[in-house]
């Protein structure tokens, strides 16, 4: 594996430590964190004001920078309210999003038959309807509620899973 000062350095970022501590924080995370999450983790003595940890601002400003120089993905909440995660794993990979508001990796073998039949054909065809070409697809499972999912009903109405 690459180390991480050569990883920044590709990526036009200066390296600092505590760059360097927020990219090896979130690679080592499967999480997805949020900025806020990263920051606990990286803060566990918080409470104790002689431990002069990363302040909150620092974790969001460096993530905001580790995205735009492309280093990591910045991946917005299902909603578009919640906050943004992020993710240290450059493959081109699906997510789902649960009902929890974790979001975990589709299992690699899923990603690998998901994420092409975006592109090819369909990625063609936005082209010429849309006349730019997509650069790369996200794609985000949103999972349902457990008492929705499992409702089995042929046909389903709002209602039918209450009661
Ligand atoms: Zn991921």
């Amino acid at each position: 594996m690459q180390d991480v000062r050569s990883t920044f350095k590709d990526h036009g970022l200066r390296c600092t430590r505590q760059r360097e501590l927020v990219y090896q924080a979130l690679a080592s995370s499967k999480a997805h964190p949020t900025a806020d999450e990263l920051f606990q983790a990286l803060n566990p003595e918080r409470d104790d004001p002689d431990e002069a940890g990363l302040s909150l601002a620092t974790v969001y400003n460096t993530l905001e920078a580790f995205s735009c120089a492309g280093l990591i993905r910045k991946i917005p909440a299902p909603d578009g309210k919640g906050p943004c995660r992020y993710d240290a794993d450059l493959s081109d990979h699906a997510h789902a999003a649960l009902p929890d508001g974790r979001l975990v990796d589709v299992p690699p073998d899923l990603s690998r038959k998901l994420v092409p039949r975006l592109s090819g054909e369909l990625a063609r065809e936005l082209t010429a309807r849309l006349g730019f070409e997509p650069g790369r697809f996200s794609v985000q499972v949103i999972v349902h509620p457990r008492d929705e999912r499992d409702c089995r009903c042929l046909d389903a109405g709002p209602d039918c899973c209450k009661g």
